[in-house]
């Protein structure tokens, strides 16, 4: 195997416990990393604004909570969990007027450091700490012992022990319990950006809403279409992730089995891999970037417009009303405290 993977053996907390850590925002990574990194016996301070809703919701949980320049200003480590397109203004504002040399700058994704937004002043290291999975996960496989895989990467490494502090850090998060994966700020941010727009979110999303036009527009049940269609990809992706695609199919039918080999490729034509490379190459020369942030600079507007479009798909009444018939589906559809991608 070409790729380097740390595991708990490879990391020293002790390199952490003359240290403050202060996590910035307490969204879905926040909260996980803030009390993981706690529980792992660091000194950890939250860094909110003072009006934010979270204040309350972590000291309840028994943190520390601080405003980000205090927080910034106290902290040998600071990792940014804002929402990216946040991230450049608070950094300007409220972060870099506090870092000093030793410090070290954090990122669970590389976005603002790979397009330029954010640049470290000189004598800080640059970092990258990036769990593989949804914050809420990360806080629910350390509870249980475990970990979420997660990437770590140096950009800059002013105090010569960057990667080691990265390690360390991950070791507090649980994720080298699972295992941690070398990479660079440019192959994490435009990898993250290509699978979630490609496959898992944006290819994902229309291919299901496709599926359930076809059978709505047939004359189909909408409820039976939702179950083939949505419900149903939970069970199949289970699967794959246990044992690849190979499993997904030695566990169905061959008669799903077959009609994957022969409709697959008739529905994902080779110009879908086509339209890919183009959907990669406009993340990689920062086209993408920057219709994200001038979009965002500009109030949101298209994402806002994109956003109500897709709550309007049929497919998403269709599901809440058959989803309050699971009693086990507990989770509802709160999905309010933050993204998963
Ligand atoms: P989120 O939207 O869930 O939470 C953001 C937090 O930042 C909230 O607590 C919010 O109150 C706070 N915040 C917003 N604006 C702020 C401001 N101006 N000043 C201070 N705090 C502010 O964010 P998230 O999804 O956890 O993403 C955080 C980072 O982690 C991003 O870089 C993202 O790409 C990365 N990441 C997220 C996931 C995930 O599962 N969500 C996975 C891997 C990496
Ligand atoms: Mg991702
Ligand atoms: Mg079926
Ligand atoms: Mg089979
Ligand atoms: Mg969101
Ligand atoms: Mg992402």
């Amino acid at each position: 195997m070409a790729a380097t993977i740390y595991y708990n053996d490879d990391a020293d907390l002790g390199l952490l416990s003359d240290q403050t850590v202060a996590i910035i925002g307490y969204g879905s990574q926040g909260h996980a990393h803030a009390l993981n990194l706690r529980d792992s016996g660091i000194d950890v301070v939250v860094g909110l604004s003072e009006g934010s809703k979270s204040r309350e919701k972590a000291e309840a949980q028994g943190l520390r909570v601080a405003s980000v320049a205090e927080a910034a200003e106290e902290a040998d480590i600071i990792m940014i969990l804002t929402p990216d397109q946040v991230q450049a203004e608070v950094f300007k504002n409220e972060i870099e007027p506090h870092l000093t040399e030793g410090n070290a700058l954090f990122f669970a994704h590389g976005f603002n450091i790979r397009f330029g937004y954010i640049t470290a002043p000189s004598g800080v290291d640059v970092a990258m700490v990036a769990p593989k999975g949804p914050g809420h996960t990360v806080r629910r496989e350390f509870e249980a012992g475990r970990g979420v895989p997660a990437l770590v990467a140096v950009e800059v490494d002013a105090s010569g022990n960057a990667k080691n502090r990265a390690l360390a850090y991950a070791k507090g998060l649980g994720a080298t319990r699972a295992g941690v994966i070398e990479t660079t700020f440019t192959e994490e941010t435009e990898s993250d950006l290509f699978g979630e727009q490609a496959v898992l979110c944006g290819g994902t999303s229309q291919l299901v809403q496709y599926g359930f036009e076809t059978l709505t527009e047939a004359g189909y049940q909408p409820e039976i279409a939702y179950f083939e269609v949505l419900h149903e990809l939970k069970l199949i992706v289970d699967l794959m992730i246990e044992g690849g695609i190979a499993k997904q199919r030695w566990s169905i039918s061959d008669t799903a089995e077959f009609g994957d080999y022969v409709s697959g490729p008739r529905v994902i034509s080779p110009e879908v891999k086509e339209n890919m490379k183009a959907v990669l190459s406009d993340i990689q020369d920062g086209t993408f970037a920057k219709r994200f942030m001038e979009d965002q600079a500009a109030g949101g507007t298209e994402f806002k417009k994109l956003r109500a479009k897709g709550e309007a798909h049929p497919i998403e009444k269709t599901g809440r009303e058959l989803r309050k018939l699971f009693s086990w589906n507990k989770a509802e559809d709160d999905y309010t405290e933050g993204n998963v991608a």
